[in-house]
């Protein structure tokens, strides 16, 4: 009689956590979002102005923004969404594994991420750019990068072109996140950072007078927001969530709030790729 009851009281509770391992299936976001009200994002912890753990434990920039506005149109407020910290290099796998139900990461779509999960977007467009220390009258754009030591993040777009198009020129370090290479910098250990001149832009002005953007792009970095793959009810209600944010000023505004403080020339939303 014990054992039975007993046994109830763990299946009530493994079905109510999911198994536990936060990796409960469902057809799509929209309808997890619907049911529980609550949804686990995927995003930045160490990038000012785009998805950065505050003190407090809590998380802002712009990516952060963008992940709460489009949580609320799907039926999940603030207090419904807990955020979960992702580096470059595990993003499609906290997708694959639902360890997270969302990516809202400077997240760049392409072609090789999309084989493993889908992406809504674009909702902003970036471009590959150096960090050097703000004395470095030398390294003036990809041209320069003869002979030298750059830093950029394991599993990120800028790392994979520099070691398929400046391998024969350069030496590369791959960190884990793009803080630990702001380090390295800074200490004269590495020559530059690479990556998307947004980032950059948010090192640069915490550590302004040391740090400076070179601002000579030398790629296309358009920034999805990533879900499980084939989740196609999901992209549709994602893209309107992130219509309804260019349109209703919302976008401009977060943008303007989390990344002008850097001094980054704003740009003006993209075109939503509606595949
Ligand atoms: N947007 C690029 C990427 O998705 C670089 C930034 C990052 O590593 O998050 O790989």
């Amino acid at each position: 009689m014990f054992g039975r009851s007993l046994f109830a009281v763990f299946a009530v509770v493994a079905v109510a956590s999911g198994c536990g391992g936060g990796s409960e299936s469902y057809a799509s976001i929209v309808d997890k979002a619907k049911n529980d009200k609550k949804l686990v994002i995927g995003v930045k912890a160490d990038q000012p102005g785009l998805g950065l753990r505050t003190p407090d434990g809590s998380f802002t920039g712009f990516d952060v923004e963008v992940a709460k506005y489009v949580a609320k149109q799907l039926g999940v407020e603030p207090s419904g969404i807990t955020f979960k910290e992702t580096v470059s290099a595990n993003r499609e796998a906290f997708i694959e594994q639902g360890q997270v139900d969302m990516v809202v990461a400077t997240y760049s779509i392409t072609d090789a991420r999309k084989q493993k999960v889908s992406f809504a977007g674009p909702y902003f467009v970036a471009g590959q750019d150096l960090l050097v220390r703000a004395d470095d009258t030398a390294l003036t754009g990809p041209e320069a990068l003869n002979g030298k030591k750059l830093c950029s993040v394991a599993g990120s777009t800028p790392a994979q072109k520099v070691k398929a198009e400046y391998a024969k020129e350069v030496q590369l370090q791959e960190e884990r996140t793009y803080s630990a290479c702001v380090d390295r910098v800074l200490g004269g250990q590495l020559d530059a950072i690479t990556t998307d001149n947004v980032i950059l832009a948010g090192y640069a002005a915490q550590h302004t007078g040391k740090l400076k953007v070179v601002g000579k792009t030398f790629s296309t970095e358009k920034y999805g927001i990533g879900l499980k793959k084939d989740d196609t009810a999901g992209r549709k209600a994602i893209n309107d969530a992130l219509e309804k944010m260019f349109s209703d000023g919302s976008w401009t505004k977060a943008l303007q709030a989390s990344v002008g403080a850097s001094g980054f020339a704003l740009p003006q939303a993209p075109q939503l790729e509606r595949y």
